[in-house]
């Protein structure tokens, strides 16, 4: 588990200036692995009393910019953020709810899908997303 210390290291890794909404921002995304910007906005607002949605943006690019954070943004869905940005992991995604969970990928590194055909690319990563129903949306249809 982080401590605010590390957090603190994280951001003066990739030359950030420590603030306490970058630092809010960081732990919250932590905490709440791929939450949206309003309820990122949220925590943020319980820890730290009032930071302007113009200033959570800002902080969600930066830490993007730099690799502290992970934006993912499935299809029909508004942006998440993930602290988890070291692996080539994927995710699982529920049509009905929205809900998402992390999949660990099989193979390790990108890209972890050989194209059939590269066109002449260099491809350096598949993006995997996979779909369905999650648990509680498949007993809320078979019952
Ligand atoms: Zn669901
Ligand atoms: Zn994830």
């Amino acid at each position: 588990m982080p401590t605010p210390s590390d957090f603190e290291r994280m951001l003066r890794e990739v030359a950030l200036r420590v603030t306490s909404p970058r630092l809010a921002v960081l732990a919250a995304v932590h905490d709440h692995p791929h939450a949206d910007t309003e309820s990122i906005i949220s925590v943020v607002r319980a820890n730290l009393g009032a930071v302007s949605h113009q200033a959570v943006y800002d902080v969600l690019k930066a830490l993007t910019t730099a690799g502290l954070i992970r934006r993912i943004q499935p299809q029909g869905s508004v942006a998440r953020y993930e602290t988890r940005v070291a692996d080539n992991h994927h995710h699982v995604v529920c049509r009905s709810c929205d809900a998402i969970a992390d999949v660990d990928c099989v193979v390790g590194h990108a890209p972890c899908l050989t194209a059939s055909d590269d066109h002449g690319f260099t491809i350096d990563e598949a993006e995997v997303v996979y779909w369905g129903l999650c648990p509680d949306c498949s007993d809320a249809r078979s019952s």
